[in-house]
């Protein structure tokens, strides 16, 4: 199976601009931010999308939200808020086949969202 974008990223080959990473988790910056504050946060291990998560992942998923609540605070959003976002499938508009969490702020956000 060849690498996703978001697998290349964690091995450092292609750049990206990181904010967080531990042993479990990776943040870095969206290319084509949508708010002032756009980062992505993803798990290293390669699961495709939340609907593709098992049972046994239940430990790094809580982790990824923990850290993104972590890594919102970091980006100075705690007070203004942010939302969180996972695009599962192609209704939702997902475009990388590896888990990741859109986190936006640094602007009102809009609801229903698009
Ligand atoms: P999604 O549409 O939920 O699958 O989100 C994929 C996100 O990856 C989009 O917001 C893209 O702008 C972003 N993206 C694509 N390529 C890169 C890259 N090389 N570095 C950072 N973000 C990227």
């Amino acid at each position: 199976m060849s690498k996703t974008l978001f697998e290349k990223i964690i091995a450092r080959e292609i750049p990206a601009a990181i904010v967080f990473e531990d042993d479990l988790v990776l943040a870095f910056r969206d290319i084509n931010p949508q708010a002032p504050a756009h980062v992505l946060l993803i798990p290293k291990k390669p699961i495709p999308r939340i609907a593709e998560a098992a049972p046994e992942d239940h430990k790094v998923l809580g982790h990824l939200l923990l850290k993104a609540a972590e890594v919102a605070d970091r980006l100075g959003l705690k007070k203004g808020g942010y939302r969180l976002v996972f695009n599962n499938g192609p209704d939702a508009g997902e475009a990388v086949p590896h888990l990741h969490c859109h986190i936006l702020g640094g602007r009102k956000m809009n609801w229903p969202p698009g």
